[in-house]
């Protein structure tokens, strides 16, 4: 998977690498079925909701691999907690929401058993964040919105980068956003397809 899919496509950094390469995708997905696991697609993990492909978890990873150790990370969206893993084995201090308490809760057992627990993983609608525990020096988000919620950008340090699916159910591209004094510096990076931010 590392190789063919990912360090192939450009993508080399070391923290990202080593994470990947030592947390089992398979435990996070259907254990039943581990060669799926790997394989270079996003796959079914209940509740109409989905992991991302082994790349753009890469990809969105490696978009935030020059924080230092210890950076705040704002997650929406755990789902099954593999990308959960792979920023808490990066060493940042993750605080996770998902919507959907089964999930949620499987994704706790996972990431406990794995020893990679995060600082936090609330059960709630993400796009309210977090007030409580702002500012973060990054949001990454897993699902899809047309616009980025006002209270993402409010709950943002300066400078933070904030990863995202921006666009509608056909069309999404994924952007990175620097946040510079009241101005919010876009990179857009691909097209991509995710699921929708839902309401709670
Ligand atoms: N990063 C996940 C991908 C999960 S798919 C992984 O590695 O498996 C996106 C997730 O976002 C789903 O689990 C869905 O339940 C969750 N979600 C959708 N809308 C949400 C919202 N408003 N707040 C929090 N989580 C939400």
């Amino acid at each position: 998977m590392l190789s063919k899919q990912i360090e192939a496509r450009g993508i080399t950094n070391e923290r990202v690498i080593s994470a990947m390469s030592e947390i089992p995708r398979h435990l996070f997905v259907n254990p039943d079925d581990p060669a799926q696991a790997y394989a270079d697609k996003a796959l079914d993990i209940g509740f109409n909701q989905t992991i991302s492909q082994p790349y753009i978890v890469a990809l969105m990873s490696s978009l935030l691999a020059d924080l230092p150790v210890g950076s705040r990370i704002l997650e929406i969206g755990a789902g099954s907690g593999y990308q959960t893993a792979v920023l808490v084995h990066m060493g940042f201090e993750v605080h996770s929401m998902e919507l959907i308490p089964q999930l949620r809760q499987k994704a706790l057992e996972i990431l406990s058993e794995q020893g990679l627990s995060p600082a936090s993983m609330v059960n709630g609608d993400g796009r309210r964040g977090i007030p409580e525990k702002a500012p973060f020096d990054a949001i990454i988000s897993a699902a899809r919105s047309r616009r980025l919620p006002r209270s993402w950008v409010n709950q943002l340090s300066e400078a933070g980068i904030i990863v995202a699916p921006l666009g509608g159910r056909f069309r999404q591209r994924l952007i990175e956003c620097r946040k510079e004094g009241s101005k919010l510096l876009r990179i857009d990076h691909c097209e991509v397809r995710f699921v929708p931010l839902l309401r709670g």
